[in-house]
């Protein structure tokens, strides 16, 4: 007898191991198959793990293996050697990093290949005569037949009687096509011609081809604007040619239109994308062309780097350093690790690319690095067609109040604003805040309007006239008196996107303005409209949250207008500085990138602040240097690494004594295995919000440094998070993207 052990589709600690089934006669398995076994009273889904002839039980006892929903692993072997690593990398049950790596409705066979059923005439031209005289009654008959003459027809456009007479008269037959969803942006096929490279792109991909028959791993860190997706073109392109198969990370698809259309016109039915907005349908045959091999580029959001790709040649995460590629749910995965992890198996070359590496992924490109953290510094020092980069104005915002403006903008901004649109060009302006105003207060008392569920001020929304906690979207009407003192000096403080927006109509009646964020772009596809009719210039004006800064590469915007770059500078984050050079770096890199050259306004109350000063003169070496060095002497990640639990409970004391009870068990862990000098912070406190959604936040905060055993501390805090008390939730994040 054959057994196959079974990991069931059921994320739950206690199932969390490998379950006996019996292979029954004929059925044939391998590791990596989905298949449907009998638990209990329930019949579910389980991946193979492993065959064997050995089994510690009794055979009587065992039950069969019902069914294999494909006669295929769907699960490859790295793959599968990769979701046993994230299982002890991430300390997520085995079936949760399983998950990840299929289409999410072939679990339960909820998705099928679509078959289309085709009408196929079986008579020919000389013998149609003869049937319609034979026939001359079946006058529905005839019809068909006449139709059929000009070529298959799908079944449903014909009437189903008659065809069943002529199928049973043998004269038509069913033919079954299997139809292939494809996802809209894809569905012309295109190709468009190559341009010549420039010197830092030659050399750039000679050093990558060069590197694929050993693999390696690359930062290639060129400016905005200089052309780093081509350089991935020429790269995939290679790999191809080897034989090779390719993966292209992206943030998010919805925002980097241009990237799925510059692959797709480059390798036309060669690519396939992978992201969450696509049909059920759309995903799974995307899914299946890459895994029977007839897609060799694929490209996608996150988790796109679990593709059934064999033979990969290369692995390419563009703007690496942005915080999209950490999974926030579990498993907590980091989808630059994984991809890290996965071209070392395949021997593949890793490419992660930035105009704003992150500090961390820089670090491991500098000297002193151990060889299996390093990778190689790629630079792209010049824009294509050496356009220059575009000039950055600082504004002191103190300065214009002083002299009596106290409008959202600058003079300067106002008249670069001007000039831009009577030059017939376009701006985008951006503010890190979606709505109107970010906080109601009142002018007697000081009293700031906040969310009863959340500790946090809620933002006024214009449209529907409402208070939005953003957190957790509770809306409640905008008070007309001062809840707490009663006067009627209510004001409406800082702006957001939808203010600044009504400012550019009030100011600029000649502009056609657009605005991009979470609130414009809820429907399918509204991403696309808002870039689409901004891309044909129906808009000229682009009001937009950190959506816009990415990637987007409009010609003729000639202006970028940042309306207020402190914004994400003092937030509680060790990584804020980090952040607001990244988002006015990019945002300022979205100018100018045709041949007229671009302007950039960029107002702010700090203007001095190195994270604001360097990005001003887009000088990443100045402010890596800077930031590295206050990373070290606040010691902070890269130079340690957080990681808290998260105790929400209704009751905060319930909160307060889970996490203290949490920092004793974590001490005296550290006691017995002789770390206590490892970790510089062991402690309780309050969550920076120390009240979410209802939940009172309490936190088990830790600091430690690299000479820790890092992963048997968060081992431990995991098993302290899942024996939270009753009435709490522990949740472990290890250096997570928000420390909220
Ligand atoms: P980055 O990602 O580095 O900001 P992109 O890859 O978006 O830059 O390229 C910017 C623009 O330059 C794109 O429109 C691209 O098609 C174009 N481009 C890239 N390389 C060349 C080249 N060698 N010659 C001309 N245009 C190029
Ligand atoms: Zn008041
Ligand atoms: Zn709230």
């Amino acid at each position: 007898m054959r057994y196959a052990e079974v990991i069931v589709d059921l994320s739950a600690e206690a199932v969390d191991r490998r379950f006996t089934y019996a292979i029954p006669e004929g059925m044939d398995l391998s590791p990596g198959m989905l298949v449907t076994v009998p638990f209990g009273p329930r019949t579910l889904d389980g991946f193979v793990i492993r065959l064997t002839d050995q089994c510690g039980l009794d055979p009587a006892k065992i039950k069969p293996v019902l069914r294999a929903a494909r006669q295929e692993p769907v699960i490859l072997p790295d793959l599968m050697a990769l979701a046993d690593w994230m299982h002890r990398r991430y300390l997520c049950n085995l079936v949760d990093a399983l998950r990840l790596m299929i289409p999410a409705e072939m679990r339960g066979g909820r998705v099928r290949e679509k078959t289309l059923r085709y009408a196929h005439l079986k008579l020919s031209p000389e013998e149609i005569p003869g049937f319609i005289e034979k026939n001359t009654r079946a006058k529905k008959q005839i019809e068909i037949v006449r139709r059929l003459t000009e070529g298959d027809i799908e079944t449903p456009r014909l009437d189903a009687g008659p065809l069943k007479a002529l199928v049973d008269k043998g004269i038509v037959e069913i033919v079954a096509h299997e139809a292939r969803r494809t996802p809209l942006a894809l569905a012309d096929d295109a190709r468009t011609a190559d341009p010549v490279l420039m010197p830092g792109q030659a050399r750039a991909v000679e050093r990558l081809t060069a590197a694929l028959s050993t693999g390696g791993r690359f930062l290639l860190h060129g400016v905005t604007g200089s052309g780093k997706t081509e350089v991935y073109i020429r790269l995939i392109r290679e790999a191809l040619r080897q034989g090779k198969t390719a993966v292209v990370l992206v943030p998010e698809i919805a925002l980097t239109p241009q990237m799925v259309s510059w692959l797709h016109a480059r390798f036309g039915a060669d690519a396939a994308v992978l992201h969450s907005a696509l049909s059920a349908g759309e995903r799974f045959d995307e899914w299946r062309r890459i895994r029977s091999g007839a897609a060799r580029v694929v490209i996608g959001a996150r988790s796109a780097i679990f593709a059934p790709l064999r033979n990969i040649g290369c692995i390419i995460v563009d703007e690496e350093h942005e915080s999209s590629y950490q999974s926030d749910r579990r498993p907590r995965y980091d989808a630059r690790q994984i991809a890290w992890r996965r071209a070392a198996d395949h021997n593949a070359v890793l490419v992660l690319g930035s105009a704003t590496p992150s500090i961390d992924t820089y670090m491991r490109a500098m000297p002193g690095v151990r060889p299996e953290n390093k990778l190689e510094l790629i630079e792209l020092r010049q824009r294509v067609k050496n356009r220059p980069l575009p000039e950055v104005e600082l504004v002191d915002m103190r300065g214009e109040f002083e002299r009596g403006n106290s409008s959202i903008f600058s003079g300067r901004l106002a008249q670069s604003l001007r000039e831009c649109l009577d030059g017939g060009h376009q701006a985008m302006l951006f503010i890190n805040r979606r709505g109107h105003s970010s906080f109601v207060s009142c002018r007697k008392c000081g009293y700031v309007v906040k969310c009863d569920q959340c500790d946090v001020s809620m933002t006024y929304h214009r449209a529907g006239e409402a208070l939005r906690c953003h957190y957790c979207g509770r809306t409640m009407p905008p008070p007309k008196t001062c809840p707490s003192c009663g006067s009627v000096y209510i004001k409406y403080f800082g702006a957001g996107t939808q203010k600044v927006q009504e400012e550019v109509a009030r100011l600029f009646p000649d502009a056609r303005v657009a605005r991009m964020d979470i609130d414009t772009t809820q429907g399918k596809d509204a991403h696309q409209r808002i870039l689409d009719a901004f891309r044909r210039g129906d808009t000229n004006v682009l009001v937009g949250t950190q959506m816009i800064a990415k990637g987007l590469d409009f010609p003729n915007v000639t202006l970028v207008g940042v309306v207020a770059a402190d914004m994400t500078l003092n937030l509680p984050d060790y990584r804020s500085v980090e952040r607001t050079f990244q988002l006015i770096t990019q945002v300022a890199g979205r100018a100018g990138r045709a041949d007229v050259p671009g302007r950039v306004v960029v107002q702010t109350y700090d203007p001095e602040h190195y994270g604001i000063a360097c990005a001003a003169a887009q000088d990443y070496r100045a402010f890596y240097t800077r930031e590295a060095a206050s990373r070290r002497l606040a010691l902070y990640p890269p130079y340690t690494v957080l990681a808290r639990v998260v105790f929400a409970s209704r009751e905060a004391q319930t909160a307060r004594k889970a996490a203290r009870e949490a920092e004793d068990a974590l001490r005296r862990y550290l006691v017995e295995t002789g770390q206590e000098a490892e970790a510089l912070q062991c402690r309780a406190c309050e969550a920076p919000i120390a009240f979410l959604r209802g939940e009172h936040r309490w936190q088990l905060f830790v600091k430690l440094y690299f000479k820790a055993d890092v992963e048997a501390v968060t081992r431990r805090m995991e098993q302290i998070a899942e024996a939270a008390p009753e009435g709490t939730r522990g949740e472990l994040e290890v250096n997570p993207v928000n420390m909220i």
